[in-house]
């Protein structure tokens, strides 16, 4: 868990254990619990590096095996050693379509190091999925909001492409945050989607800007920017995607704006803990 959240007084019910009796109220997620979660093996079939720290991975599935999910799941890579990491599909479920994997390369990272530096297409990699509650929610009309952190661009990408093929009648206004200029690895591809669609928004808001004022888009945090444009959050609905850190200020920041917790969704790119 986060620090934001451990702060929140938030707990895991796996591992909690009740002192007296405890009423739990679920929310039952209908769409997520009809899909199977499988352990297949996958191909890369295509690797392409689209900025100095960010490979995007093409994994293709054997041709007898269906794989269905939900446009912003994700999946967990097992490596020989059984080490998971979890990846999010960048891409829209299409019937026999490949995943498009976003990963960014930690330091001394066990796996993406590995992508970085000895993975080569046609490596043989298995996986188990899909997981994940982050998907868009169909029952709402509310404009939303999809905060992207750095790789969280994936999830938010496969979610926005999902809704725009199925026509989905809202709003959507994509906040991508990033330190540099050269990490909005996807910026034209982004910058097209919301040219071609009026009901889609795109702001790229960059961290670190240097004194050369080349850059004359949004500056900051990425929540300060949402902030910045939506003094009342009260009628949206926030997709937000990255680093814990941005997880935990964008739900500090966005409930007393009127954001019902309800109507926030996120998955946080925590890293792994290894047995
Ligand atoms: C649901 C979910 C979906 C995810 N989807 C994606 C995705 O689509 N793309 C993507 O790039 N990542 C994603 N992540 C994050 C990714 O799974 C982790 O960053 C993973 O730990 C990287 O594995 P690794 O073996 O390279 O690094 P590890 O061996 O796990 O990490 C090495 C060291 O770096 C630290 N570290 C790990 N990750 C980070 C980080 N993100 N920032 C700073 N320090 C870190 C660790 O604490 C550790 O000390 C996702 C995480 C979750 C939980």
């Amino acid at each position: 868990m986060s620090e934001g959240e451990l702060r929140r007084g938030d707990v895991l019910l796996c591992q909690a254990r009740p002192l007296s009796n405890v009423e739990i109220e679920a929310t039952e997620l209908a769409a997520s619990a009809e899909i199977q979660i499988k352990m297949l093996p996958c191909r890369v079939s295509r690797m392409e590096k689209v900025a100095h720290d960010v490979m995007v991975l093409n994994l293709k599935l054997p041709a007898s095996q269906r794989f269905d999910y939900l446009a912003g799941q994700y999946i967990d890579i097992i490596m020989r050693d059984g080490r998971r990491r979890s990846f999010s599909m960048a891409n829209r479920p299409q019937p026999g379509q490949e995943l498009e994997l976003h990963v960014r390369h930690v330091p001394n990272g066990y796996f993406s190091s590995r992508v970085f530096d000895s993975m080569k297409e046609k490596d043989l990699l298995r996986f188990q999925g899909p997981f994940g509650t982050f998907f868009l929610r169909e029952d709402s009309d509310r404009p939303a909001i999809l905060v992207a952190g750095g790789t969280g661009l994936a999830p938010i990408k496969a979610l926005l492409e999902q809704a725009l093929h199925n026509a989905v009648p809202r709003t959507f206004h994509l906040f991508w945050g990033v330190r540099q200029r050269r990490d909005l690895y996807f910026h034209d591809l982004v910058q097209a989607l919301a040219e071609a669609h009026d009901n889609v928004t795109y702001t790229p808001v960059l961290s670190e800007t240097d004194a050369s004022g080349e850059w004359s888009g949004e500056s900051g945090f990425v929540h300060e920017a949402v902030l910045r444009h939506y003094d009342d959050l009260s009628s949206h609905e926030v997709y937000a995607c990255g680093p814990p850190v941005m997880i935990d200020a964008a739900r500090e920041q966005f409930i007393p704006r009127g954001l019902d917790p309800e109507r926030l969704f996120y998955d946080s790119f925590e890293s792994a803990v290894d047995d």
